[in-house]
């Protein structure tokens, strides 16, 4: 069905034109990337097992790890969740729609793919004008990862979609830039005190102004072998470029002082260095490219900017070419901030604290 992918560009004029071939396109059965206001989603019919098998294939995403459905009214939530406790409809209240995922227990009418086989479903209403109406339109939730290879960073726009998924899916929607730039926090609420497995667009601070108590369940690394996780997606690698990512944490002039210090010794080694960095770190360091992210206080900008930087540096989309990306991690830890820095280290394949 998908040896060419299609290309639906959202223009002046033509939106529910769009909206309807791609809805038709879904209803079949087939695969459609669509922009969220986290990153672009690859969707097929949370419903149908054969239409969400075609999403793991497109990505190569391991059978185990499950995806979260998208939905755009709250009658779809009777649909395929149960057993929902009032802390979710409280959250939902606040923050829906948008950034967060809710963990709740399972309707049969999911198949076993949708969820890895596991009892439970993740759940989110998202916040854009295209995704709503593509949900509406197919008349049935949407299961809806991000839209890119699995283990690449996640896709910010429909180019990024099309680099690595193209002749893959059947569709992709291009409705520009997304807003937030990473993924929704992801809380589960089955339990008497909920979890964070995922910090995400939502920030932890928001979260706990609504649930007294919260437990932290997720790693800032790839999770090893053996160890135990509430989320399958921790297991696997994520988030990284092909070239070697270095990370500097710290306070922002003791990351500026090591990073100029790596950028020496990389170029004396003749290697071109490409730099993923604040605005304030730029003052003091300067390599072979630059990519921004934006103000050291203002994670909201880094988070825009994170994953548009790693493909950017990684040579995808121009003709840059670095053996090495060295990442600015002083970015504020608050809000997005948190799982920018989260992003940040699991893309990593070296960490330096300074
Ligand atoms: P993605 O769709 O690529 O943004 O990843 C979805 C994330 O949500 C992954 O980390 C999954 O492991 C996690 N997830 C989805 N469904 C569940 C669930 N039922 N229980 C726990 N984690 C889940
Ligand atoms: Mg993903």
């Amino acid at each position: 069905m998908n040896s060419k992918t299609l290309v639906l560009k959202i223009s002046n004029g033509n939106f529910e034109d769009t909206i309807s071939r791609a809805a038709h396109i879904l209803k079949q059965g087939g695969t459609v990337a669509f922009p969220t206001e986290t990153v672009y989603g690859l969707g097929a019919d949370a419903l149908n097992p054969a239409a969400v098998r075609r999403i793991f294939e497109a990505k190569g995403r391991p059978a185990d790890n499950p995806l979260i459905v998208h939905i755009a009214s709250m009658d779809s939530l009777d649909r395929i969740a149960t057993d929902i406790p009032p802390i979710a409809f409280e959250l939902m209240d606040a923050f829906w729609p948008g950034p967060l995922t809710l963990v709740l227990m399972r309707k049969s009418a999911v198949p076993d793919i949708t969820t890895g086989g596991l009892d439970t479903v993740a759940v989110r209403m998202p916040d854009n004008p295209v995704a709503l109406a593509l949900i509406r339109e197919a008349g049935t939730p949407l299961a809806a990862p991000s839209a890119n290879t699995s283990g690449r960073p996640s896709p910010t726009t429909a180019e990024h979609v099309i680099s690595d998924l193209s002749g893959r899916i059947d569709a992709v929607i291009d409705g520009g830039a997304v807003e937030v730039g990473v993924e929704s926090t992801v809380l589960d609420v089955t339990s008497d005190v909920p979890v964070i497995l995922r910090p995400g667009g939502v920030g932890l601070e928001d979260i706990k102004k609504h649930v007294g108590e919260v437990v932290i369940g997720y790693t800032d690394h790839a999770v090893g072998e053996g160890e135990v996780v509430r989320s399958p997606g921790m297991k696997y690698t994520h988030y990284s470029p092909k070239t070697k990512v270095v990370l500097v944490e710290g306070e922002g002039r003791a990351v500026a002082a090591k990073m100029s210090e790596l950028v020496e010794s990389y170029s004396e080694k003749n290697m071109r260095v490409g730099l993923l960095i604040t605005d304030e770190t730029a003052g003091y360091v300067c390599a072979d490219e630059v990519y921004s992210l934006g103000k050291r206080d203002v994670p909201e900008d880094a988070a825009r900017s994170l994953f548009a930087g790693l493909r950017y540096l990684d040579g995808e989309d121009v003709d840059v070419s670095v053996s090495i990306i060295i990442v600015d991690g002083s970015v504020k830890c608050c809000g997005v901030g948190v799982a920018v820095l989260n992003r940040l280290r699991k893309a990593a394949n070296e960490l330096i604290e300074v």
